[in-house]
């Protein structure tokens, strides 16, 4: 019998899915149980789309088609609860398994703090997660870095702090610290992020942590919830096989966690510091912003912004049709979302104008230029 708080190795106990997964394929194990057993009406995960750089969300509701998105995907970069609230299952009444990094699990419950989505709704299957990288940075980075044509890959891998990939049967890696001494690498948001170990989940799954005879074969699934501990209770010994994870991997596991969560502060400070403070900074993120050509992806992608009369859109703020835009579209976007932002970077990510989005959210957030400036 699971309960909450335990820590376990687990792995699939089909042989398919054990060598298609990631880590062992428990993840996908545990997603097809509770498909097969009904706990779920449906399943989404992410699936590789035209090559390894195009992460998909899927919407699965035949077990049989769960092996297909498994594996990790580092170039995937997708927010997966407003895509649910926006595409999937608007109205949010069917029992949905989901796969989260941190800043998904962040979203969804910022998004059920604003009636957005019902969190009883759904298991929560985190993922750890030391970052993503944009699809069109991660080319550029292989081509640059790499010396490696793009579409010649067909694995990439983040292991042991290399960014390594597969191609034409060889293996090249690069540490990722030097790649991002030199501008690659990881998202920015990224690395910043301080949710490395999904908590907030129902299970947190990984592969630090995993030692001895089950490295690589096997996840480390960190029992965060009653819900998650039901789900795996009931696929052991039918998907899932499992053993107590060796106490000397607990302690890496928390080994690598805090050096990671330095990481983050190391990188807050850099980029932080880059913007200036007070007023400098106002003025340097507004001329920035000055660029924007009002195309909201920034808003659309945003799963803390769900005003339903977006004040953005009200002339006596934003005058229509006016471009270089009216600074007070930004300001109100400052304004509205600053203390509930995530870090998620999409409002980064999407935009056309690659005007660095949330990293200004994210330093109002740690750093309020309010404050400062009163
Ligand atoms: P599988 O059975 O292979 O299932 C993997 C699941 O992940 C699938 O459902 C798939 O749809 C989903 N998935 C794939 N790519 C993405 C994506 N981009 N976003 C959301 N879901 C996705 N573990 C660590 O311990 N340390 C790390 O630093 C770390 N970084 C990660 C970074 C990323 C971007 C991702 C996606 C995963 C990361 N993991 C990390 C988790 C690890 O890679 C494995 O996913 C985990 O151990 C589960 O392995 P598995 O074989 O059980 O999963
Ligand atoms: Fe992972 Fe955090 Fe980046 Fe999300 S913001 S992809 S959780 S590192
Ligand atoms: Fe994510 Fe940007 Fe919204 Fe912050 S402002 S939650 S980084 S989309
Ligand atoms: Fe402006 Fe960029 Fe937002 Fe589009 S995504 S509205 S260009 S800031």
């Amino acid at each position: 019998m699971v309960a909450k708080g335990d820590m376990i190795y687990a792995w699939a106990k089909d042989a398919d899915i054990l060598k298609a997964g990631e880590c062992g394929g428990a993840v996908t194990a545990l997603l097809k149980h509770a498909l097969e057993s009904k706990m779920v009406d449906a399943v989404v995960t992410v699936k590789r789309g035209t090559d390894l750089y195009d992460a998909v969300p899927a919407y699965i509701t035949d077990p049989a088609e769960l092996i297909q998105a498994a594996g990790s995907l580092h170039c995937g970069t997708l927010l997966i609860p407003k895509i649910i609230k926006k595409y999937i299952n608007p109205t949010c009444d069917q029992k949905l398994a989901v796969v989260c990094k941190g800043c998904d699990v962040m979203a969804f419950y910022e998004m059920a703090n604003q009636n957005q989505l019902n969190l009883d709704n759904f298991i929560l299957i985190g993922l750890n997660c030391g970052g993503s990288v944009s699809p069109i940075a991660a080319r550029k980075m292989i081509a640059e870095k790499f010396e490696v044509d793009p579409d010649l890959v067909t694995k990439e891998e983040i292991d042991k702090g290399q960014f390594i990939i597969e191609y034409d049967g060889k293996h090249k890696g690069v540490k990722i610290d030097d790649l991002e001494e030199e501008g690659y690498g990881r998202r920015s948001n990224c690395r910043r992020c301080q949710m490395k170990i999904p908590r907030q989940a129902d299970l947190a799954c990984g592969n630090w942590g995993v030692i001895g005879d089950k490295a690589g074969k096997a996840t480390f699934v960190e029992v965060c919830s009653d819900k998650g501990a039901a789900l795996l209770s009931a696929a052991t010994g039918k998907t899932v096989a499992v053993e107590a994870a060796n106490p000397k991997g607990i302690e890496i596991r928390g080994k690598v966690e805090n050096a990671m969560l330095k990481l983050g502060d190391h990188w807050r400070k850099h980029d932080f510091e880059k913007l200036g403070t007070g007023k400098a900074r106002l003025d340097y993120m507004i001329k920035e912003s000055s660029r924007c050509t009002k195309c909201y992806a920034c808003i659309e992608s945003c799963p803390v912004c769900n005003c339903a009369e977006c004040s953005t859109k009200k002339s006596c703020y934003v005058e229509p049709g006016v471009l270089p835009v009216n600074p007070m579209f930004h300001l109100i976007r400052f304004a509205h979302v600053f203390d509930s932002c995530i870090n998620c970077g999409q409002c980064e990510e999407l935009c056309p104008m690659e005007i660095p989005n949330a990293l200004f959210m994210h330093s109002q957030q740690v750093e309020p230029l309010l404050k400062e400036l009163l």
